[in-house]
């Protein structure tokens, strides 16, 4: 008769089907690229649980070489970023609400001004706690999701030095075309030098900044010397020509749990998409949609990478598996381990076979795959 055993912190733990090795190093190198490129100060962009690769572990490593700010959605990621030991300065890059304040004053977090009544609240929240809080003016120049738009930003920010509990030690703006439209993009520099300008010059503000990756990598900088990079630090240029400077720094790996023999004529996944025309050697790999790679994918001719190959998709991505064609692999085994992108497999090519972009595929791994750090 069999025994059961109790699962305990002891009994062997079946590794994991789906994981993301994450190369800490390279985030390092990624940095030095931005920092050749731009010789200003950096902002790193973690946004997103650091765009899907594990907020804490990649706030840790790219506090140590230096910033002038990590950059975040909201103060959720702030306090992680906190909780996690690092002490490097806070930026919030989206437009913060009422509820938030309280807390960004109390933990001296910088965020962007859009408007009057904010600032207001700010200062507010700052007299109540005592305290000076640092904040930069965020400017509209072409994206629409954020800072004052009008045209008379001398008096808007003539009204905010009013604020005695207010430091304006900084100017933003953001991009929204710096990797699809150049002549916009130089336009749009131009305008925000023209803005600081008219503001009392690059003496008046600490810290100047307009550039996202492609700006960064793109664009000559003007009067900034702060820029934001996100992207580029996570080893994909959003612009062609610099991808050869970046490390890989995300490889999402899977394995073969099945290998079979099918007919000809025999249906592969939800909808029988894809009929075989011929035997064919099927492999089934354990990560799916549920993992978040992207379903968008099925019947685009997306491959995966084994021993040292590629091997076609077959038919849909189901939410836990996907079926690959191994015809003509008779070495490929069941446990055999998956590149599913990476350093062979782009995820820039399976962003473009899902109709999206990279940004949204990191963002959507989901937190079942285990993340799993080398340096
Ligand atoms: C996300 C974000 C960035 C970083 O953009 P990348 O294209 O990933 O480099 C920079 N600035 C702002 C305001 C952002 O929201």
């Amino acid at each position: 008769m069999t025994r059961l055993e109790a699962v305990t912190d002891s009994f062997p733990v079946s590794p994991p089907r789906a994981w993301a090795e994450i190369d800490l190093g390279a985030l390092g190198k990624n940095l030095r690229v931005a920092r050749e490129v731009f010789p200003g100060a950096l902002m790193a962009v973690v946004k997103a649980g650091a765009y899907g690769h594990g907020l804490e572990e990649v706030a840790r490593v790219l506090a140590a070489e230096g910033l002038a700010f990590l950059g975040v959605a909201n103060v959720g990621e702030a306090r992680r970023i906190r909780d996690a030991g690092v002490q490097s300065p806070i930026y919030l890059l989206g437009a913060t609400w009422s509820a938030e304040r309280e807390e960004i004053v109390a933990r001296g977090w910088t965020p962007c001004i859009s408007s009057l009544a904010e600032a207001e609240d700010f200062n507010h929240h700052a007299a109540l706690q005592g305290k000076r809080l640092n904040v930069h003016l965020a400017v509209d120049t072409g994206m629409g999701r954020g800072g004052f738009v009008v045209d008379h930003l001398p008096e808007i920010l003539h009204q905010l030095e009013q604020l005695p509990h207010l430091t304006i030690e900084g100017i933003g703006s953001h991009l929204p075309s710096a990797d699809e439209d150049e002549a916009f993009t130089r336009r749009q520099f131009e305008r925000f030098c023209g803005i600081i300008e008219s503001l009392g010059g690059a003496e008046r503000f600490k810290w100047m900044h307009l550039s996202n990756s492609a700006g960064l990598l793109g664009y000559d900088q003007g009067l900034c010397n702060l820029s934001r990079p996100g992207l580029m630090l996570y080893g994909v240029s959003p612009l062609p020509g610099f991808q050869e400077k970046l490390a890989t720094v995300m490889t999402l790996k899977s394995r073969v749990t099945l290998v079979r023999e099918l007919p000809a004529g025999h249906g592969v996944s939800y909808g029988r998409q894809f009929v075989t025309t011929r035997p064919t050697r099927v492999a089934t790999i354990g990560i799916g949609y549920g993992d978040g790679y992207p379903r968008h994918v099925s019947g685009k001719g997306a491959d995966v990478w084994i021993r040292g190959r590629r091997f076609p998709i077959l038919g849909r991505v189901t939410m836990d598996q996907l079926m690959v064609d191994l015809t003509g692999a008779e070495d490929v085994v069941e446990g055999d381990e998956v590149e599913i992108f990476g350093p062979n497999i782009s995820v820039g090519e399976i962003a473009l076979k899902a109709e999206t972009i990279v940004w949204e595929i990191f963002t959507g791994i989901t937190p079942r795959v285990l993340r799993v750090y080398h340096s």
